[in-house]
């Protein structure tokens, strides 16, 4: 039946050909939520390691998706953090995103096809400085109700006016962009009925780890009221870590209601991590008043040690492996790159990150972190090396350091190898000048937020948490 064979042949091609027709028909590309906890270190979630039981929704959570055990930012402080967050692009500089070339995040996915929305706690992130391009809302907590972080939008607050928003979208994909601020100083104890109790661990031994960390002389200095005191803030720490969590619960809990998890890809990250009196306070620091015990460091910004860089990076939807610990070592420039991949979206032109994949174990070969007065160049996941930068002074405030990772995880003591320093410093200053880019001066407005949000000093010269660009 030769011709009955042939027809046969016939139509199982056209079926074939509809059949790729059809599936080449654009389909509706995944939805996505950026989750952004300011100054969350990872190592202080029970997800990673922690010993306080402040993530279980996250932990559930992530079960579904992959989580990196090692993600760094760019930065130690949210501007030029979620500048280089959001455009995948790496600067040396602070800067805001009122750079034309610098395009962000959601004006691209805005471009295709994309409704974009954002609630943002942190009132730096000001709508006027162009944070806001390509959300077409931009719901944020300006300060300017704040007399300091304690009056800004708790996590709930912040994920309840982004559900508000998804209830109103349409068909079309959506980007919803989410800063939470909970675990931002000053540290509140946060406690739910029946939940966890989040206790001031004081222990004479701990007590001695951190009078070890001040010169002899000043040891003394540090009274056991003084101690409790910090014992009783790193605490409350832990603790706002678990109001995020709990916020996040809600917004898990509506995207399985509403049938959205499986299209659309979550990403839960920082922008930042925090010190927590774990090292002497930088000379450029002390006296600014921001912790009850300045001699000894708690916040973030100036330096560039680890516990300032980690953070977490969970992603969870389609194209994601479920249930994954990824090794390879991944930056806050990667999200864009590998987001952009997983949502089927063209590339945003150049990025100085990379599509992450879960299945890698590498490490890249140098990785650099920057503020105001100070940088570090990484090699291998393994040297690195803080150097001063921008003023003179500056520079002999902070002489160069070196620390092997491996062996010094948490940058105790620095090693004497004046080879290893003098050629990883100028490889230091040569991304220096590769990557400068001019920042613009804060105006008036900006200094009023920064001034709500703790920031800047009595005299107000903000030279230490970076409010004025370098002048060099
Ligand atoms: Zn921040």
């Amino acid at each position: 039946m030769p011709r009955l064979g042939s027809l046969a042949l016939r139509f199982a091609l056209c079926a074939l050909l509809v059949g790729l027709a059809c599936s080449r028909a654009p389909a509706k590309r995944p939805n996505l939520v950026l989750v952004v906890i300011d100054t969350l270190r990872a190592d202080r979630m029970a997800l990673y390691g922690h010993d306080q039981p402040n993530t279980p929704a996250l932990e559930a959570w992530a079960k579904g998706g992959t989580v990196w055990d090692t993600c760094y930012a760019p930065a130690p402080w949210t501007v030029p953090s979620m500048s280089m967050l959001m455009s995948g692009r790496q600067v040396m500089r602070r800067v805001g995103f009122s750079d034309a070339d610098r395009v962000p995040l959601a004006e691209h996915l805005a471009k295709h096809g994309y409704r974009c929305g954002a609630v943002v706690a942190n009132a730096l992130l000001r709508a006027q400085n162009g944070w806001n391009r390509g959300f077409e809302s931009y719901v944020q907590d300006d300060g300017t109700r704040q007399k300091t972080f304690d009056d800004g939008w708790p996590g709930a607050e912040v994920v309840a006016k982004g559900l508000q928003w998804l209830d109103g979208r349409g068909e079309q994909p959506f980007f919803l962009y989410l800063h939470l601020l909970d675990p931002h100083h000053p540290y509140k104890p946060y406690a739910q009925p029946g939940g966890p109790e989040f206790k001031p661990k004081r222990t004479i031994e701990r007590r001695e780890r951190f009078r070890s960390i001040l010169p002899e002389a000043r040891r003394a200095q540090l009274s056991d009221d003084a101690y409790l005191g910090i014992e009783q803030r790193i605490a409350a720490y832990d603790s706002e870590i678990f109001e995020a969590d709990q916020a996040l619960a809600q917004l898990f809990a509506y995207l399985d209601k509403a049938n959205l998890s499986e299209d659309t890809l979550v990403v839960v990250t920082s922008d930042h991590g925090e010190c927590l009196w774990e090292r002497e306070a930088p000379k450029t620091q002390r006296g600014r008043g921001l912790s009850h015990f300045p001699q000894l460091f708690s916040g973030h910004g100036e330096v560039v040690y680890e516990e300032l860089l980690r953070v977490p990076l969970l992603m969870r939807g389609p194209g994601v492996p479920a249930g994954a610990r990824a090794k390879q070592h991944a930056s806050l420039l990667d999200i864009v790159p590998t987001v952009l991949s997983l949502l089927d979206v063209p590339t945003l032109g150049r990025s100085d990150g990379r599509v992450l994949d879960p299945r890698a174990a590498d490490v890249p070969p140098e990785r650099v972190a920057y503020f105001t007065h100070t940088c570090a160049l990484t090699e291998n996941g393994r040297w690195k090396l803080h150097l001063g930068k921008g003023r003179r002074e500056a520079k002999e405030l902070f002489p160069p350091e070196l620390y092997d990772l491996v062996s010094d995880p948490h940058e105790r003591a620095p090693i004497a190898d004046p080879a290893r320093i003098s050629a990883m410093q100028a490889r230091l200053e040569q991304w220096m000048v590769e990557w400068d880019d001019k920042a613009a001066p804060l105006n008036e407005q900006d200094r009023a937020a920064m001034r709500a949000l703790g920031y800047l000093g009595q005299d107000e010269r903000g030279d230490g948490m970076g409010a004025e660009p370098d002048e060099d």
